[in-house]
C-alpha cells in the first residue's frame, strides 16, 4: 500500500488548479521526503527532490529513424530482489511500446542466499530463486543467475573475479544489448558498488571483442539518498557529508506500469515479510515512497492522478558505450523527462 493512501487527510486533490494544488504537491513531497529519511535513520534536512534551478522537463525529441535501437534490454543486478526494486516499472513501460520486438535479460549476481537471517543459506537460495521467477514471469524478463557469494562480490579473490568479468563479457556477446542498466556506482551495498565495476569491465572486454556499444544506464540509488557512508569512512568532515537526494539525469513516467512492477515485487516474498519473525521487512514500502517522489519531480499540472517515477542516469564511456539514450526510442513517446537548468 502506498503511503499516499494511507494518508487521506495529507493527501493532494489533484483536480485543484494552482496555486494552492502547487501548495499541496510542495507539502506532499517535503513529506515523502522526511519518510525517506527518517525512516533511513537520517536528518530532515531536505525540502525539494529538485535542486534549485533545475527542472525535470518532457523530452518529445526522438533520434533521427536512422539509429538502430532494436534489440535486447539487459541488466545486471547484484541480488534477486534488485530488478523489482529499481527497473521492472521501466521495463513494463519499453514492452508497452510494441514497435520493437522486447525482451529482457536480468543477469543476477548472487542468489541473495544471505536474504533470511535464521535461514540456512541453500534454503534462503532455493526459496529466492523460486520467488525471483515468480515475479520474472509477470514482466517477461529472463533470468540468469550467476551464483557468486551475496554479500562477498567485493571481496571475490582475483580469479574469481577474472571469471565473472568473462562470464559477464560473453553474455553481452550473445545477448548483445541494445541498453545495459547497471547498479549506481556509489551505494551503501559493497555487492551494488562491485557490480558496477564488473560490468564496466566486461563491457571493456565486449567492446574488444568487436560487440555492439549499449547505452549504458545507472538506475536510481537506494531509497533515493546519497550514501554517507561511502564519503566518510572514517571521521566525519564537514567538507564531504552529504545527506542530499540523489538526482538522476532523467525520470521515466511509470504511472501505467508501477502496479505491475510492485506485484512482482510482491512476489519476493522473503524481502517483503521477514519468515522467521514474521514481521514486515523496514523498507519495503520505500520503493513505492520514491516512485510517488520521482512522480512528483515530473508531475506537470494537467495530471489527474498522482504520477510514479523512475530514476536513471546515462553514463557515457567513448568507444564502450553508446553516446545515444536509445531509453528515447525504447519508450512510448513523452515518458522520459530530462533533468534541466530553467535559470
Ligand atoms: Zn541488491
Amino acid at each position: 500500500m502506498s503511503t499516499f493512501q494511507q494518508l487521506p487527510n495529507r493527501g493532494i486533490q489533484l483536480q485543484e488548479r494552482p496555486p494552492r494544488l502547487e501548495v499541496r504537491v510542495r507539502n506532499y513531497e517535503t513529506f515523502l521526503l522526511s519518510e525517506l529519511f527518517k525512516r533511513n535513520g537520517r536528518e530532515e534536512r531536505v525540502q525539494t527532490a529538485t535542486p534549485p534551478g533545475y527542472s525535470y522537463r518532457q523530452d518529445a525529441s526522438r533520434q533521427a529513424l536512422s539509429v538502430d535501437a532494436s534489440g535486447p534490454i539487459m541488466q545486471v543486478a547484484a541480488h534477486p530482489g534488485d530488478g523489482p526494486d529499481f527497473f521492472y516499472a521501466t521495463y513494463l513501460k519499453i514492452a508497452s511500446n510494441t514497435q520493437y520486438r522486447n525482451s529482457y535479460h536480468e543477469v543476477v549476481l548472487t542468489d541473495g542466499e544471505g536474504g533470511v537471517d535464521g535461514w540456512h543459506p541453500e534454503r534462503t537460495r532455493q526459496v529466492r530463486r523460486k520467488e525471483a521467477y515468480a515475479g520474472a514471469e509477470i514482466v517477461g524478463s529472463r533470468l540468469h543467475f550467476l551464483s557468486y557469494p551475496d554479500g562477498g562480490l567485493s571481496s571475490l579473490a582475483p580469479r574469481e573475479q577474472t571469471r565473472l568479468v568473462r562470464t559477464l563479457a560473453q553474455k553481452l556477446g550473445e545477448i548483445q544489448p541494445a541498453i545495459l542498466v547497471v547498479h549506481p556506482p556509489k551505494q551503501d551495498h559493497p555487492d551494488h558498488a562491485q557490480s558496477f565495476l564488473l560490468a564496466i569491465a566486461a563491457l571493456e572486454f565486449h567492446a574488444q571483442a568487436g560487440g555492439r556499444a549499449p547505452t549504458l544506464l545507472i538506475h536510481d540509488v537506494e531509497f533515493g539518498l546519497q550514501q554517507r557512508s561511502l564519503w566518510t569512512p572514517h571521521e566525519p568532515d564537514p567538507r564531504t557529508e552529504t545527506d542530499s537526494m540523489h538526482v538522476p539525469g532523467l525520470l521515466v513516467d511509470v504511472t501505467s506500469t508501477h502496479q505491475d512492477a510492485q506485484h512482482a515485487l510482491q512476489k519476493h516474498q522473503t524481502q517483503m515479510v521477514d519468515p522467521v519473525l514474521g514481521q514486515p521487512k523496514l523498507y519495503v514500502d520505500l520503493i513505492d515512497t520514491l516512485a510517488q517522489l520521482r512522480g512528483l519531480q515530473l508531475m506537470t499540472e494537467d495530471v489527474t492522478r498522482l504520477p510514479r517515477g523512475q530514476g536513471f542516469s546515462h553514463i557515457v564511456i567513448p568507444g564502450i558505450t553508446n553516446e545515444q539514450n536509445l531509453l528515447r526510442q525504447r519508450l512510448p513517446a513523452g515518458s522520459i523527462y530530462q533533468l534541466a537548468k530553467v535559470r
